[in-house]
């Protein structure tokens, strides 16, 4: 299968344009203002001594600066807007001014500690900052095809085979990135070292002998450093009075269990947390951070695809399988253990202890992409349409300014949406994955094309010979598609659809946790000559509401259901029903209607019910929650006669 950029596909969709565009107007512009004011950027200038200052935000805090010339590269090669071509030229000169001779860039080292490097893999994501690095240099010469940055990444990564290559099993980053940049940089530049240093990263997972010593060790060096950090800050203070005022913005509310502390440690010292309790062939369940779990399979396939392993294969399956069928929440919102930022334990998902970071299900998206191209299998594409529209969408508010971190199904009280938080680390993340959307659409081969995603757009496709394809798709609203397939000239192909999972309602079934269950996808194969004049498909997609149950081992499920709608999760928020306790509601399923309602949240189908008492309720999509302040949400609701 061969993939097209997001550029060569043309995307006129009613649901996703407008916030295409919203994310390129308003949120990139909203994200540089943020790393402007909590002096991210600053640590740059103070790195290459053109600032006076103190360096601000975590360890890993250049990773946001990197990542937001990622999203803003991939939104400039859908449109060329000189204003962010200038703020992207001035962040790019000043890499270079701060890059060190030999190619190393983090700026916590550079300035409080210029004579150590790569002291704290595990705990200070420094190779996980030059993986960001790498990355956003990669996606800066495809949309521009200019070398700056890619330049300043290729001596980077240079000096990460100078120094890694063949090194001990201990020299791998506590969170995974650094692998699909390898990977990504060895795409553009074809250098070899590159895929064989992403390749040996990530074998040394789960490799490290007396792994809970090294990590104890990392803590206290992590800690030491730490310690010596804020000493240099107070005097910095003390010597500078107006510099006290200043404050990062605060992080992300998330509800968490009782010993939370202990339960991080009881995690991560055995290496679950960092996906480091075992060699990779034998990571066959989801582990710890999710993120950082998704980064690793998602690095993993895409060796894959360069050099094929069944065995590899096979571990990734597995581990997909596990999370679909038991670690997963209907959103398709990952990480069920807020204390580990990560996964709990089969069929441990609870609502309002959700975590399901946004970056969680991006990095999701990314591996769910790259099992398409391996297996050739529906079930990727259509867990990437489900996290799509649900556990990624949530995470952006619909003017672009406001952002959520976690995305639980149940909030009482405390997870609103902010402007920034003191780790952005989803704001961006989304952005560049918005730019992206339209490569995600197809892949092709000779005589075959895929549809994956339907959303309305035209491009040109080569199965052999050119194709002109124009998808036409009322989605996520309602369920009419039309196809216009049109080859230069003559020609007989297959072309693929995917049939989503909630399009069969017949067999819903409840073989997972969750109640989704993607693994009921398919391709629909038509094969034909089609001509040169052009030919229409039209098909519609089932769009009645449906009622899902969570598997009867998910505790305080029983009795309960989820509400979704074509790939859409239901939710009831507070704002919509005032005077009703949305926790205790007992629907009346017979009383389910949907109405579209144009002055909504920019015109949306809701959906209509009545409690047992007779009260009207209102739900509305979940990934639209909390964009009109502050307020109460739930995603599961009682139902009378249900389990
Ligand atoms: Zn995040």
């Amino acid at each position: 299968m061969q993939e097209l950029t997001a550029r060569q596909v043309n995307l006129s969709d009613s649901f996703w344009s407008p916030r295409l565009a919203v994310n390129a107007q308003k949120a990139i512009f909203h994200q540089w203002e943020q790393l402007e004011a909590t002096r991210c950027i600053d640590n740059f200038r103070i790195a290459a001594g053109e600032k006076d200052g103190f360096r601000e935000g975590w360890v890993f805090a250049d990773s946001d600066a990197y990542k937001w010339l990622d999203a803003a590269s991939r939104i400039y090669m859908l449109q060329a807007d000189p204003e962010l071509a200038s703020v992207m030229d001035s962040l790019i000169a000043l890499l270079a001014r701060a890059q060190a001779r030999d190619g190393y860039l983090f700026t916590y080292n550079q300035i409080h500690f210029p004579d150590q490097r790569w002291v704290n893999l595990q705990i200070e994501h420094e190779l996980y900052c030059h993986g960001h690095l790498i990355e956003a240099g990669v996606f800066h010469y495809e949309a521009t095809g200019r070398r700056e940055l890619l330049e300043i990444c290729i001596k980077a990564a240079d000096l990460l085979v100078r120094d890694f290559l063949n090194a001990s099993n201990d020299k791998t980053c506590g969170h995974e990135e650094i692998e699909i940049a390898l990977i990504r940089l060895y795409r553009v530049t074809g250098k070899e070292d590159y895929l064989e240093l992403a390749r040996q990263f990530v074998e040394r997972r789960g490799r490290t002998p007396f792994y809970s010593l090294h990590l104890w060790g990392q803590f206290r060096s992590y800690n030491k450093r730490k310690e010596y950090v804020n000493e240099l800050r107070k005097a910095y203070v003390a010597e500078h009075p107006d510099y006290a005022s200043f404050r990062l913005p605060g992080g992300n509310f998330a509800r968490k269990p009782r010993f939370s502390r202990e339960r991080w440690y009881l995690n991560a010292l055995p290496g679950l947390y960092a996906q480091q309790h075992t060699p990779i062939r034998k990571q066959t369940t989801p582990v710890g951070h999710s993120v950082r779990f998704g980064y690793l399979e998602t690095a993993i396939a895409m060796l894959l695809r360069v050099k094929p392993d069944p065995t590899l294969l096979s571990t990734l399956e597995q581990a997909w399988e596990r999370m679909v069928t038991g670690r997963m929440y209907i959103t398709g919102g990952l990480g069920s253990a807020p204390e580990i930022e990560g996964f709990g334990a089969d069929y441990d998902l609870d609502p309002e202890y959700a975590y399901a970071e946004t970056c969680a299900s991006i990095a999701s998206l990314l591996w769910n992409w790259e099992m398409t191209f391996l297996t050739k299998e529906a079930r990727y594409s259509d867990l990437f349409e489900w996290q799509l529209y649900n556990a990624t969408t949530v995470g952006m508010g619909q003017n672009g300014d406001t952002y959520l971190y976690n995305n639980p199904l149940a909030v009482h009280a405390g997870v609103t949406r902010q402007g920034w938080y003191v780790v952005p680390c989803c704001p961006s993340n989304l952005s560049r994955t918005y730019a992206d959307l339209g490569k995600y659409i197809y892949s092709a081969e000779e005589n075959h094309l895929w549809i994956h995603q339907y959303i309305t757009n035209e491009t040109r496709v080569d199965v052999g010979a050119p194709v002109i394809i124009k998808i036409e798709s009322e989605l996520p609203w309602r369920g009419k598609i039309k196809i216009h397939v049109k080859p230069e000239t003559e020609k007989e192909f297959e072309i693929h659809l995917r049939m989503p999972s909630w399009n069969t309602s017949e067999r819903k079934g409840d073989a997972t946790a969750s109640g989704f269950d993607p693994r009921h996808s398919y391709y629909e194969t038509i094969q034909r000559v089609w001509s040169s004049g052009g030919e229409t498909l039209e098909f519609n997609f089932d769009m009645s509401i449906q009622l899902r149950h969570a598997h009867p081992k998910v505790k305080g499920h029983a009795g309960k259901v989820s509400i979704t709608r074509g790939p859409l999760v239901y939710c009831l928020e507070s704002v919509d029903n005032p005077g009703v306790d949305i926790f205790t509601a007992q629907l009346e399923p017979s009383s389910l209607r949907e109405e579209f309602v144009p002055d909504l949240l920019d015109g949306i189908v809701v959906i209509h019910a009545k409690t047992t008492d007779g009260i009207s309720v209102k739900f509305i999509p979940y990934f639209l929650w909390a964009n009109r302040g502050e307020s109460q949400m739930t995603v599961w609701v009682n139902c009378r006669q249900s389990r």
